[in-house]
C-alpha cells in the first residue's frame, strides 16, 4: 500500500456506472408514502400528475439494486465528476491528532454542491418523457441553481419558487437562476391558489421550504407539459446521490482504506443517504461495520427530537403523507438561524435507519458551526457552506476525541458545498452577532399539533 495522496482521484473509467438502491438491503423497508385522501399507499398512477414516470418508477422500487446510470448523465456528470476525495492532513495536524480524516468534497460545480448529481438526473427523465418543463421550490437557493443549470444544458423550462426570505436576502443565487434561464418567483406568491391562502392567514411571513413545495407542486399539475421535481427528501434524490458514496468506495478501496465513522449533515437526508449507502448496504450484509452520524442543527433538531410518524411533507398539505422523523410541517426554525437544514422532516430510509439503530444523530449550535466552519477554512482552505459545517463540527468533535484517547481512527465525512453566497451569515458570525437558538418543548409542541392524527 503506497502512501495516500492529498487528493484521491479517480480515472473517468473507474466512475460508476449505475446508482446503488440501498432500499434494496433494508430488512426493514422505509414505510411507503400514503395518499393524504385515501390513507392508501401512493400508486404510481396517484403520483403521475405531479412526478416523472421514470422518476416514480425508482421512488417506488424498494428492491432493484442497481440502477444504470443514463448515458447523458453520465457524460454531464463527466464535466464536475468524480468529485475529490481530500485526506485532511492540513486539519488533522492543526488538531493534533491521530484520527485520519477524509472528505469527499461536492463544491466544486458552479451551483456549489451535490444538488446537481440529482438535478441532472430528474431534468434528464423529464426530458426523455417529453415534457416541456419541471417546477420546484429552492431555499437557500442550491438546489434550484443545480436545477437551472441541468435544465440549460437540456433546453427545458425550469420554474423555481424561492423562500421569500432567502429571495430577498441571497440576490446572486436568484441572478445566477435567471442566467441559467430559470423562471424564479419568491415564495409564498400570488401565482397559486396555496400561495394566496398562506398569505393570507400569515401576512407579511418571510416564507418556508413546505409552503413552496405546496405552490411549485400546484404549479406543476396546473401547466401543461409540467412535472415538479425535488432536490431532497425522496427516495430517488438518495438513489442518485448514492454516486457520491459509490465514488468515495472505489477511491477509499484502491488505497485499502476502511472508515470506521462516517458523518454527513441532514437536511432532508439526500447527501448523507447518498454518502453512506453503499456502507450501509454491507453493513446489512454482515460485511462490515461502521458507525454512521448524521448531524443536524439544534434550531431544527428533526431526528434528535422529532417523532416518528406519517406527516405532511409541506405546509399546505397537497404532497403525501411520509413516515419520518419530524417536528411536524408547521414548525419553523427561529428566524436567525442562518445554517440551512431547515426542513421539517427527514427521508424516510434514514428515518428508518435511525429507527432501527443503524444511524446515530446529534444536533450541534449554529456558532459551534461557524468556528468549525473557521478552522476548517483556515487550514484546508476550502470556505464550506454552512450546510457542509455541521459535518466539519462533527468531524472534528470525534477527531479530538481520538486526541484525548489516543485512537487512530478512520473519520470520513461529506464536505456538501461551498459558502460563497452564506457570506452575511459569515458576517454575523465574524461580528460576533450570531446567537443560538434552541427550540423550547412548548416551541416543539406547536409544530407537533400541525401533524395530522393518525396511527399507522
Ligand atoms: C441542500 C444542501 C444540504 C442539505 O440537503 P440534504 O438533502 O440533507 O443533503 C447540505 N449541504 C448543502 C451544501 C446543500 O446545498
Amino acid at each position: 500500500m503506497s502512501e495516500i495522496p492529498y487528493k484521491i482521484y479517480l480515472e473517468e473509467s473507474e466512475m460508476p456506472r449505475a446508482w446503488y438502491n440501498v432500499r434494496s438491503a433494508m430488512k426493514v423497508k422505509p414505510a411507503p408514502l400514503l395518499n393524504p385522501a385515501t390513507l392508501r399507499p401512493m400508486t404510481a398512477d396517484d403520483l403521475r400528475p405531479v412526478f416523472c414516470d421514470e422518476l416514480i418508477a425508482q421512488e417506488l422500487d424498494d428492491t432493484t439494486e442497481y440502477f444504470p446510470i443514463p448515458e447523458e448523465i453520465r457524460n454531464f456528470y463527466k464535466m464536475y465528476r468524480p468529485s475529490p476525495l481530500v485526506r485532511a492532513y492540513c486539519l488533522e495536524k492543526e488538531l493534533g491528532t491521530p484520527a485520519k480524516i477524509y472528505y469527499k468534497f461536492e463544491g466544486n460545480n458552479t451551483s456549489g454542491s451535490h444538488k446537481l448529481n440529482s438535478a441532472i438526473a430528474q431534468a434528464y427523465y423529464a426530458k426523455k418523457q417529453g415534457l416541456r418543463g419541471v417546477t420546484t421550490e429552492t431555499g437557500a437557493g442550491q438546489w434550484g441553481t443545480a436545477l437551472s443549470m441541468a435544465c440549460a444544458y437540456l433546453g427545458l423550462d425550469c420554474k423555481v419558487f424561492m423562500v421569500k426570505v432567502s429571495y430577498e436576502q441571497k440576490p446572486f443565487r436568484r441572478e445566477v437562476m435567471r442566467t441559467y434561464g430559470a423562471d424564479v418567483t419568491p415564495s409564498p406568491s400570488m401565482t397559486t391558489a396555496v400561495g394566496r391562502k398562506i398569505l393570507e392567514e400569515f401576512p407579511g411571513t418571510g416564507g418556508s421550504l413546505g409552503c413552496a413545495i405546496s405552490e411549485a407542486v400546484e404549479a406543476a399539475t396546473t401547466h401543461e407539459g409540467y412535472r415538479y421535481v425535488l432536490g431532497s427528501v425522496l427516495n430517488q434524490v438518495l438513489l442518485h446521490q448514492s454516486i457520491i458514496g459509490l465514488e468515495c468506495k472505489t477511491a477509499l478501496d484502491k488505497y485499502g482504506v476502511k472508515p470506521d465513522i462516517i458523518i454527513g449533515c441532514a437536511g432532508g437526508g439526500s447527501n448523507l443517504g447518498g454518502l453512506i449507502s453503499p456502507f450501509v448496504g454491507e453493513q446489512l450484509r454482515g460485511e462490515a461495520n461502521y458507525r454512521f452520524i448524521a448531524v443536524e442543527p439544534a434550531s431544527c433538531p428533526s431526528l434528535t427530537r422529532g417523532k416518528f410518524a406519517y406527516d405532511y411533507c409541506d405546509t399546505g398539505m397537497v404532497c403525501p403523507l411520509a413516515k419520518m422523523y419530524t417536528l411536524g410541517s408547521g414548525f419553523m426554525p427561529a428566524p436567525n438561524h442562518a445554517g440551512g437544514l431547515r426542513y421539517h422532516g427527514m427521508n424516510t430510509v434514514l428515518s428508518q435507519l435511525h429507527a432501527d439503530g443503524l444511524l446515530e444523530a446529534r444536533s450541534v449550535e449554529q456558532t459551534k458551526v461557524f468556528e468549525a466552519a473557521e478552522r476548517f477554512a483556515r487550514c484546508e482552505g476550502i470556505l464550506p457552506a454552512p450546510e457542509s459545517s455541521h459535518a466539519i463540527r462533527a468531524a472534528i468533535d470525534e477527531a479530538l476525541l481520538c486526541r484525548e484517547t489516543g485512537e487512530e481512527k478512520t473519520i470520513l465525512f461529506g464536505l456538501t458545498g461551498t459558502g460563497y453566497f452564506d457570506m452575511t451569515a459569515y458576517g454575523q458570525y465574524n461580528d460576533g452577532k450570531m446567537t443560538d437558538d434552541i427550540p423550547t418543548d412548548e416551541d416543539l409542541a406547536r409544530g407537533f399539533a400541525s401533524m395530522p392524527r393518525i396511527d399507522i
